[in-house]
């Protein structure tokens, strides 16, 4: 173990130190040139280094950088809140800021909460949500995954919020084929909603494409419209988690714009800041504030840092990058570009069994056999040796591990900054594709093909 006295994610792994960035690229002590292939954990959407975020940044920074949220206002968390209400069209025109993608999960939790208390249906306190999926690491959004890794240790801890599939069309996890099942990984929300009563239920909570527990498993169409329907029909909040699909990413500003339904709570995050700051927020609609304003008044949630200037100013120098640069256009156009090359590259490749996403969220899917698809053995780390072979050659990718039912054994994520180019694309696929054909000649000469 080195000498150190930092907790990293894994102890006795010897990290390389970064030094900088610059657009798609991270360059680390050694002198090493990385390219951001999954925008650190889905997160550097506008790339690193922007002039014009470190100015905005100094510039609030000489005028104040933190005023309590209980004692002021600021013009950047005002401003902020106001655009992210015209990004959306108004459809949530309110935006309670926190800091990370946690508590903007388990910040929808209490304002979903609150809601119903404030309209005096005092038990409707519980949550659904899906066994493949991550809503965060604190305990309320923890209790709200599925991903059995993440949750494993603290199941003494947490609340058995996840019970119904998702939609992994791929790998149905009810063994079922679309089209032609019916979406019954959709009707089986309804089915929970009765087992548990619809009185006790405040919110059902999905991510619009599901991010790190799958690899950008992305729902046949009519899903979603499903989701909602049943969702309004028992008096339930739908709580869409766009920290990774949010603002940009999939190619629309909200991943939930794709499927043309409307949540009625939004968790953002990530690509809010873009990385450079920590922030995060929950949107809110007009329903959904409507008795609060009309009841106590405040909503019983937040954090010290919560909506300081600092970050606001910073959020709102990312938005007006985006929109200067047409970044959501950028991550759809290329993003489709994107999405074909890997496709061309599955096909050129025996271990690939299925590319997916939307935008430039995209996910690829190792199997031992695309024909019958299968499952490596956990214990070959196949994930895990394709992303150390990218990272050797300069590309970093992000993992995408399994949720409880046949989910994806082994996955990643491809999400470059929405900055990236054509050429550079090409880059990105061409060391993506030496390095799981190393990964898979290196099965086979271990017999495992
Ligand atoms: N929700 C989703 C969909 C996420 O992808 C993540 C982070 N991977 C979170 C919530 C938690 O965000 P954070 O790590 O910022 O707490």
């Amino acid at each position: 173990m080195t000498d150190t006295h930092l907790i990293k994610p894994i102890l006795d792994y010897n990290y390389p130190t970064v030094a900088s960035g610059k657009g798609i690229y991270l360059y680390d002590t050694d002198g090493k040139t990385y390219i951001d292939g999954c925008s650190g954990a889905v997160t550097a959407s506008i790339g690193h280094g922007v002039p014009e975020i470190v100015e905005a940044m100094k510039a609030q920074a000489e005028k104040v950088s933190f005023a309590y949220r209980a004692q002021f206002t600021s013009e950047p968390a005002e401003e902020l809140a106001r655009r992210l209400s015209e990004w959306s069209e108004g459809r949530w025109n309110w935006s309670f800021f926190v800091n990370s993608g946690s508590e903007a999960t388990e910040t929808a939790m209490k304002i979903a909460i609150q809601h119903w208390q404030e309209k005096g249906r005092d038990r409707k306190n519980r949550f659904i949500s899906r066994w493949m999926s991550y809503h965060g690491i604190t305990m309320g959004a923890l209790s709200m995954s599925g991903n059995i890794l993440r949750r494993k240790r603290f199941i003494p801890l947490l609340e058995d919020y996840p019970s119904v599939s998702a939609p992994y069309c791929y790998r149905c996890p009810l063994k079922e084929a679309h089209p032609g099942c019916g979406m019954k990984c959709a009707q089986e929300l309804e089915t929970s909603i009765l087992r548990i009563g619809p009185e006790h239920i405040a919110g059902f909570i999905a991510e619009p494409i599901i991010g790190a527990s799958g690899g950008a498993v992305t729902p046949p169409e009519g899903y979603y419209q499903e989701i909602k329907r049943i969702c309004d029909k028992y008096d339930i909040l739908f709580i869409a988690d766009e920290v990774m699909t949010g603002l940009g990413r999939t190619g629309k500003k909200f991943g939930s714009e794709h499927w043309e339904v409307t949540p009625d709570i939004v968790a953002l995050g990530k690509g809010m800041s873009a990385g450079y700051t920590p922030m995060a927020a929950t949107l809110v609609s007009d329903k959904v504030m409507e008795p609060i304003l009309k009841g106590s008044k405040s909503i019983m949630a937040g954090h010290t840092y919560s909506a300081n200037p600092q970050s606001a100013a910073v959020c709102l120098a990312v938005l007006d990058y985006m929109e200067k640069h047409d970044l959501v256009r950028a991550a759809e156009v290329n993003g489709e570009y994107l999405l074909g090359k890997l496709q061309e590259m599955a096909k050129r490749l025996d271990i690939v069994g299925d590319v997916r996403g939307k935008g430039m969220l995209l996910g690829l899917e190792f199997v031992p056999d695309v024909r019958t698809k299968g499952i490596f053995p956990l214990s070959l780390g196949v994930t895990a040796r394709v992303i150390k072979r990218a990272f050797d050659k300069g590309l970093l990718l992000y993992p995408a591990s399994g949720g409880i039912d046949g989910a994806a054994g082994d996955a990643i994520i491809v999400s470059p900054p929405l900055i990236i180019t054509r050429e550079q694309i090409d880059s990105l696929v061409s060391i993506l594709e030496n390095s799981i054909f190393e990964v898979q000649e290196e099965l086979r000469t271990e017999g495992h093909l």
